[in-house]
């Protein structure tokens, strides 16, 4: 591909969901395309679906883009000399536009209902074709189109489509042949006059000059129609890239039985966007090396079109988790925090918003303040361990006072070898209980007598004093969670696994 000079791109989502992945990812070709080639980026709001489009959900979709970083050059809020950028402001130009095909003879009113547009489509499908107008009111004589009026029939607007082959020179898949004749006459004005999907974006392109258009594969099949009509109307086609799906592992397509897809969902549950961009921008795009790190910076110098894959992507959210994992541990300490107290706002705003983000989140964050306390002092030992700042919240609150609860591996550990583990445990807590407060330095001392006493180590002497301090048998180093718990709790834990030891010997014995 030639380097485009300064080409214009844009984003165009229909505020009638929230921003997923997918298209999220749309948005960073998009913006990386035109930073990398000094273009502008531009959001359009395709909200002409009016039944199902919000303000809200524009607003949501549009902080998620900026939460990411990918801001815009012309837009609904930042304008341009190409607005109005939301299509519901744009209702006049399509019209105009309407009746000129249709003074041209491109276009004809088609007074079909719903219900036989429908049972045509069936009689197609059983024939074993593909569904498509047939074209029935393409020739209706003036008497014809008044008898329907009369019936309160409210036409649409159809574009008479020309047959033949219509060729797709796409940037990703090649050149791609669709034939005109199965297309058959599609909808430019629906009956409540406004534009469908086909022709506004058409319109829009054109009218805001955009030289590139990259958008996901599911619109691949729109694109020979749109192609139709720029012919019909004698403009100049922009370029088009279809960039391929993006599958779950078991290469179904993603969606949300998969787990969380949407952005504003990985927000929540504590990831950065750095790590979010980093890991969609290798969603089909290929780096020309292995390399998988990249800053959004990064991203604009080795980002090309050219090595955007066909294959379908796989969404891996381990290899995410991985990714979040190592961006966090990039931080310093007070960036952790500070993202983890913009990840509480965010939580905490968003349930004002929508009781259903509140049921699905631990209830631990109803009160993040004292979770924040909690976060900041434990983070030096969790950092190494997590994968997301809201593992910071479920790893910290484990160590508050009370918050002790033993998973079925550090039980078993605390049992196996009952009467080892109890000397264990007895002498530690008389040497915690013995000295004022217990240092990292001063527990390992401890241990080490303990082991030369009892004649064990390692595993042996650790595991069961990991597991009563901290109820799991994995976790931050216990020299760090020592002095972190303090003389009190850490006694008080330790009190807690003998009980529980002893409990658990009662249950067994049947008594
Ligand atoms: N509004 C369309 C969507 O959200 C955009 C299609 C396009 O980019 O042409 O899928």
């Amino acid at each position: 591909m030639l380097e485009p000079a300064k080409p214009r791109v844009r984003f165009a989502p229909s505020p009638t969901g929230s921003l997923h992945v997918g298209g999220a990812r749309t948005a960073l070709f998009n913006w990386l395309f035109a930073r990398k080639y000094g273009g502008r980026f531009v959001l359009r709001i395709e909200d002409t679906d009016l039944d199902r489009s919000s303000p809200e959900k524009e607003r949501v979709i549009t902080d998620d883009l900026r939460w990411l970083g990918l801001d815009w050059n012309e837009g609904p809020d930042a304008g341009g000399p190409h607005g109005p950028y939301r299509q519901t402001d744009r209702l006049d130009l399509y019209r105009r536009l309407a009746d000129r095909l249709k003074d041209s003879g491109l276009a004809y009113w088609c007074y079909c209902t719903p219900e036989e547009l429908e049972s045509r489509r069936n009689e197609f499908l059983a024939r074993g074709e593909n569904p498509r107008y047939d074209g029935r009111c393409r020739g209706l004589t003036q008497d014809q189109a008044h008898h329907f009026q009369r019936e309160g029939r409210r036409p649409a607007l159809r574009f008479r489509m020309q047959g033949g082959t219509i060729q797709v020179h796409d940037l990703v898949r090649g050149d791609v042949d669709f034939d005109g004749d199965l297309i058959g006459d599609f909808v430019l004005l629906k009956s409540d006059g406004t534009p469908s999907y086909n022709f506004a974006v058409v319109v829009d392109d054109h009218m805001m000059e955009i030289s590139h258009v990259i958008r996901g594969e599911e619109h691949l099949t729109n694109t020979p129609r749109q192609i139709a009509l720029y012919q019909a109307l004698g403009l100049a086609l922009p370029e088009f890239g279809h960039i391929s799906m993006i599958l779950a592992p078991d290469r179904s397509k993603l969606s949300k039985r998969h787990g969380t897809t949407a952005v504003g969902e990985y927000r929540e549950r504590g990831f950065l966007p750095e790590a979010l961009v980093n890991y969609i921008a290798l969603l089909g795009w290929a780096p020309s090396d292995d390399r998988e790190l990249f800053t959004l910076e990064e991203l604009i110098q080795a980002f090309s079109l050219d090595r955007v894959v066909r294959n379908p992507a796989i969404f891996d959210e381990k290899k995410l988790l991985w990714m979040n994992g190592h961006y966090i541990r990039t931080l310093d300490e007070g960036r952790v925090l500070e993202r983890f107290r913009e990840m509480a706002s965010f939580i905490q705003e968003s349930h004002k918003q929508a009781e259903a983000t509140k049921k699905r989140m631990a209830p631990f964050f109803d009160d993040l303040h004292k979770q924040a306390e909690a976060v900041k002092k434990w983070l030096p030992a969790l950092r190494e361990k997590i994968h997301t700042l809201s593992d910071l919240a479920t790893l910290s609150e484990r160590y508050l006072p009370g918050h002790l609860t033993f998973s079925p591996e550090a039980l078993q550990t605390l049992v196996e070898n009952r009467d080892v583990t109890a000397k264990i445990l007895h002498s530690l807590s008389d040497s915690i209980a013995g000295s004022p407060e217990t240092s990292g330095e001063g527990f390992k001392q401890i241990m080490k007598e303990i082991g030369k006493t009892l004649q064990i180590g390692g595993k042996a002497l650790y595991g069961p004093v990991r597991s009563a301090l901290t109820g799991e048998i994995h976790g931050p180093e216990l020299v760090q969670v020592v002095p972190l718990l303090g003389k009190d709790e850490a006694l008080s834990r330790i009190r807690t696994a003998l009980q529980k030891m002893t409990k658990q010997e009662e249950l067994s014995n049947g008594s």
